[in-house]
């Protein structure tokens, strides 16, 4: 069998599903098809866990500040669009002591760009919030900054709504369908020849421009990404408070906190209120420094992980907030690719000339952060693919051809998937 298309996305998780939507709303009435390894919607990728943190009051500031604003607007029209709530622009709030460094950077990021905010001390905290514990006695009273842009973002219908506003639009989708091979330039004219095995056995597809949005597998299409991306494990944790209220999202924005303990370690947790009506998402970030190799993804949810998690983070959740019982009531692990400047990469391919036949896109290594960009990198993964520029599009995404570094402020883990 050989099909082919003006464009195909592969992967339509977070990335490749936004590309799909983007695409039809650039290139109306072109042949797009969507490739996705596993279900339409599924449990395997790095968007499941039913919220996602979106902050316009960034501490990494510069370039992400125009594209998070993008992105809001975006998800905007796609509650509009669709009808549902995909975001939920119920604010987002960091506490932590004032002089905390990544307090400082923020309101640096908030004084150079002019964003909304507001800044509550202690008193004000515990009386507009009061689901968060006192900080312990002789501890740094807490300052709270509230983001009133930021907000939730649900990940799982993200993918489904995006998907089906590109399918409404006469995009097609492919599913448990695995990708195995793209050959650039190896179709007629100069196309690119898409190698993939489904349902149905294996299929050629050949396409004029390719975007690839394979998240933490991207290696497996680009082998040499494997030296700029590594593939991290990152656990979700819920727990459950005693009395619901102040943990609803009318009391309750999105979240984050950091604790300096007595000892000077810092735990540092995110979250989201109830969306479920009985338990709160605290997540422990400082987990998110384990490894596994690219096989250990499939393996993730098995073995003796769940329970070395719950021990560790028993002790902290009471820390963080009042009224909430020690042990998780659930806990998922997931997995995402990290780069090491924490930028992502989303640019052509080596080897690819802009606008020509058979262009290749890559969007990856999305480094903990890429569900509240969603939208706009979509759209700069399109624009790429129909233009071969995007005017979105920082250059320091560019395809990695050296080693990126980390940037010399340093990158947290515990701040990542925030
Ligand atoms: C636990 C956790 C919490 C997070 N919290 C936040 C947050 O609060 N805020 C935030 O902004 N970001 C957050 N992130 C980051 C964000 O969710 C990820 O960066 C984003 O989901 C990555 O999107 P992606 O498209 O690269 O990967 P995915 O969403 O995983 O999509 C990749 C898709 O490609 C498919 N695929 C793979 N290989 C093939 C193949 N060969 N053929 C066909 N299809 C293929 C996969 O099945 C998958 O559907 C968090 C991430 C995790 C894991």
């Amino acid at each position: 069998m050989s099909d082919h298309y003006d464009y195909v996305v592969v992967g339509c998780g977070s990335i490749g599903s936004m590309a799909l939507w983007q695409l039809t709303e650039r290139a109306p009435g072109a042949r797009i098809l969507g490739i996705e390894r596993f279900g339409r919607i599924h449990t395997k990728g790095s968007y499941s866990g039913e919220s996602r943190l979106f902050r316009v009051a960034l501490k990494e500031g510069g370039i992400y500040i125009p594209m998070v604003r993008r992105a809001r607007e975006m998800w905007l029209e796609l509650n509009e669009r669709t009808g549902r709530d995909v975001f939920l622009p119920i604010g987002a709030v960091s506490v932590a002591p004032a002089d905390f460094p990544t307090m400082e950077q923020t309101m640096e990021v908030i004084r150079n760009h002019g964003l909304d905010h507001e800044v509550l001390d202690a008193v004000e905290l515990a009386e507009r919030y009061p689901a968060f514990a006192a900080p312990a006695p002789g501890a740094s009273p807490d300052i709270a900054l509230v983001d009133p842009d930021g907000g939730g973002i649900r990940p799982e219908l993200a993918v489904a709504l995006s998907q089906q506003l590109a399918i409404d639009a006469g995009a097609e989708l492919r599913d448990n369908t695995r990708v195995l091979a793209i050959e650039p330039g190896e179709g007629p004219d100069g196309t690119t020849v898409i190698r993939c095995t489904g349902p149905d056995g294996t299929a050629t597809v050949t396409a004029d421009k390719v975007i690839v949005a394979n998240g933490s597998w991207a290696s497996d299409l680009y082998p040499d990404l494997a030296d700029h991306i590594s593939v991290q494990a990152i656990p979700l944790t819920w727990y459950l408070p005693l009395q619901i209220t102040n943990f609803l999202p009318e009391n309750l924005p999105i979240f984050m906190r950091d604790i300096v303990t007595p000892d000077g370690d810092v735990w540092h947790c995110y979250g989201a209120p109830s969306l479920d009506g009985y338990s709160v998402k605290i997540s422990h970030g400082d987990f998110a420094g384990g490894a596994p190799t690219p096989d250990g993804i499939e393996e993730l949810r098995t073995g003796v992980l769940p329970d070395i998690l719950s021990r560790i983070f028993a002790e902290r959740s009471s820390a963080f907030f009042d009224g909430v019982l020690d042990d998780p009531v659930r806990l998922t692990l997931h997995h995402d690719g990290f780069t090491a400047d924490r930028a992502p990469v989303l640019g052509l391919a080596p080897g690819n000339t802009p606008g020509s036949e058979g262009a290749v896109t890559i969007a990856t290594g999305m480094s903990g952060n890429g569900m509240k960009f969603a939208p706009v990198y979509g759209r700069i993964a399109a624009d790429l693919a129909v233009d071969g520029t995007s005017p979105l599009r920082p250059g320091s995404f560019d395809y990695p051809t050296t080693p990126r570094t980390a940037k010399a402020a340093g990158h947290r883990a515990t701040t990542l998937t925030s």
